[in-house]
C-alpha cells in the first residue's frame, strides 16, 4: 500500500538529509486535501528524492520524522527493533536490574521515537503519546513492549490525557492497554519509591533527576537538608539515606507531600523517619521568605518548568532569580545548593546568568562544583540538540 506523499519546497530539505528528525510546516510545498491527523507519511524532496517516513500532524512542527530510509515500513517490526535498540543501551547503563527497575526506555527523539515517552517501573510501561501517529500506534506499541525480551513489563498504562495536542481533539482517557494495577513500588539505586502514575505529574516520577540525587546522597552526610518542590521526595528519601541530620520537604501540592511521606516511610523506620524528616505543604516562595539564616546547609530547588514557552521567558529567569537569590542569602556558610531548571526554553547559559545574578546579588562567595544535565537514559540525539532541557549546578557558598 502507498502511503501519502507531502512534497518539501525547494532547498527545504537540507535538515532532513542532516537528519533533524522535524519537518516544518513552512516547508511543506504540497500535501493530499484528504490527509488526516497522526497518518504515516511519505516526504520526497522538491524533485522528487525520497527523504523518509514520518508521522503527520497540524501545527508548526508538521511531520516528526520516524525513518530516514524510505525503503523501512512503519510496523510492528519496526516498533519492535526500536525498542529493542532502546532497552540494550539501559542494559548497558545498568538500570534494568534488581537494584533498579525505574528507568526511561524510550526517550522521543533521542531513541529515535519522535513523540514517544515510554518509563519503566519495574513490570508497568507508563506510556505518553505526544503526537496523534504515536497515539494511533499505541496499541502495538503496547504490544511489542510487553513482547520485548528481557524488559519483564506485564502492565502498560497509557497515559497521554495531558500530552495529546490539545486541537487534535483525540479525547483518549489514560487506562491499561494492557494488564492491570499490580502494586507500585519500583526501586531506584537501591532506594524504594511508590509511582502514582494514576493521578501524578508526568508518568509518576522524575526518572530525570536519577543521577543527581546519587550526587546529593553523597553531600548530604551532617548536613541540615531543605527539599524545596519535593514533589515524591526523591531528593528527601536520598538525603536521608545519605546521613542527613534533618531533612525538611517542601511543595505547596498537599498530595505531593503526602506522597513525599509515603515514600520516605517505606525507606526508613517510623522512629528514624520521626526524628529527622518533616514536610511542609506550602508555597515555595513563602516558605524562603520564612526561613531563617543559617537554618539549612544543603538546599534543593528544582521547580517546575517556569518557563513552558518561549513567551514567558522573562517571568522564568526572575523566577529563578528570585528562588536563587533567597536559598544563597540564607544557607549556612559552607553551605551546598543544588539548582535546577527543567524548562526546554530555557537556554544552560541563560539559567546560568540568572544564578550569577542571584549570587552577585548576595554578595556571596559563591563556585560552581558540578553542572548537571539529565541523565543517559534520557539521551540527546546529536541531530536534535532541542532535546537537552535538563540543566543544573551544584554550588559551594562560603
Ligand atoms: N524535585 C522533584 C520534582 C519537582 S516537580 C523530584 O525530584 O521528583 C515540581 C514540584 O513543584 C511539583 O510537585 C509542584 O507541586 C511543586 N510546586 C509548583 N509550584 C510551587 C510553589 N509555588 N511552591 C512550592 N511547590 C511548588
Amino acid at each position: 500500500m502507498s502511503l501519502p506523499v507531502i512534497k518539501l519546497k525547494r532547498g527545504k530539505e537540507e535538515s532532513l538529509l542532516r537528519f533533524h528528525p522535524w519537518v516544518f510546516s513552512g516547508a511543506i510545498a504540497s500535501l493530499p486535501s484528504d490527509l488526516e491527523e497522526g497518518a504515516v507519511v511519505n516526504v520526497i524532496s522538491a524533485d522528487g528524492t525520497p527523504l523518509g517516513t514520518g508521522h503527520y500532524q497540524i501545527g508548526s512542527i508538521a511531520v516528526r520524522m520516524l525513518t530516514s530510509d524510505p525503503d523501512e515500513n512503519i510496523d510492528e517490526q519496526f516498533f519492535a527493533k526500536r525498542l529493542r535498540a532502546a532497552l540494550d543501551l539501559r542494559k548497558t547503563l545498568g538500570l534494568s536490574g534488581e537494584n533498579n527497575n525505574a528507568f526511561r526506555l524510550v526517550h522521543g527523539e533521542g531513541d529515535f521515537l519522535p513523540g514517544l515517552v515510554v518509563d519503566i517501573y519495574g513490570s508497568t510501561a507508563v506510556v505518553q503519546a505526544h503526537s496523534p501517529g504515536m497515539h494511533f500506534a499505541r496499541n502495538i506499541i503496547a504490544r511489542e513492549l510487553t513482547r520485548l525480551e528481557g524488559a519483564g513489563v506485564t502492565n502498560v498504562y497509557y497515559k497521554s490525557e495531558t500530552t495529546l495536542p490539545y486541537k487534535a481533539r483525540l479525547d483518549h482517557d489514560n487506562c491499561y492497554l494492557i494488564g492491570e494495577y499490580q502494586g507500585n513500588i519500583a526501586i531506584e539505586n537501591g532506594l524504594k519509591f511508590h509511582i502514582d502514575w494514576l493521578k501524578g505529574q508526568k508518568t509518576g516520577f522524575f526518572v530525570d533527576q536519577r543521577d543527581n540525587r546519587e550526587l546529593l546522597r553523597a553531600f548530604s552526610r551532617n548536613r541540615r537538608v531543605l527539599n524545596m518542590f519535593c514533589y515524591t521526595g526523591g531528593f528527601s528519601v536520598y538525603a536521608l539515606s545519605g546521613g542527613a541530620i534533618s531533612v525538611d520537604s517542601v511543595d505547596s501540592s498537599a498530595k505531593a507531600v503526602s506522597l513525599t511521606d509515603a515514600n520516605v516511610a517505606i525507606n526508613f523506620t517510623p522512629e528514624d523517619a520521626a526524628a529527622r524528616h518533616k514536610s511542609h505543604a506550602e508555597d515555595a516562595f513563602k516558605f524562603l521568605t520564612a526561613m531563617q539564616p543559617g537554618e539549612y546547609d544543603l538546599i534543593v530547588l528544582d521547580p517546575p518548568a517556569f518557563a513552558k514557552h518561549r513567551s514567558a521567558l522573562p517571568n522564568a529567569l526572575r523566577g529563578y532569580q528570585r528562588i536563587n537569590a533567597a536559598a544563597m542569602a540564607k544557607i549556612a556558610p559552607g553551605g551546598i545548593l543544588f539548582t535546577f531548571s527543567c524548562s526546554q526554553a530555557v537556554s544552560k547559559e541563560q539559567f546560568r546568568l540568572a544564578v550569577f545574578t542571584a549570587a552577585a546579588r548576595t554578595r556571596r562567595k559563591v563556585r560552581i562544583l558540578h553542572q548537571l544535565t539529565q541523565p543517559a537514559d534520557h539521551p540527546v540525539n546529536i541531530y536534535h540538540p532541542e532535546g537537552e532541557y535538563l540543566k543544573g549546578l551544584i554550588l559551594y557558598i562560603e
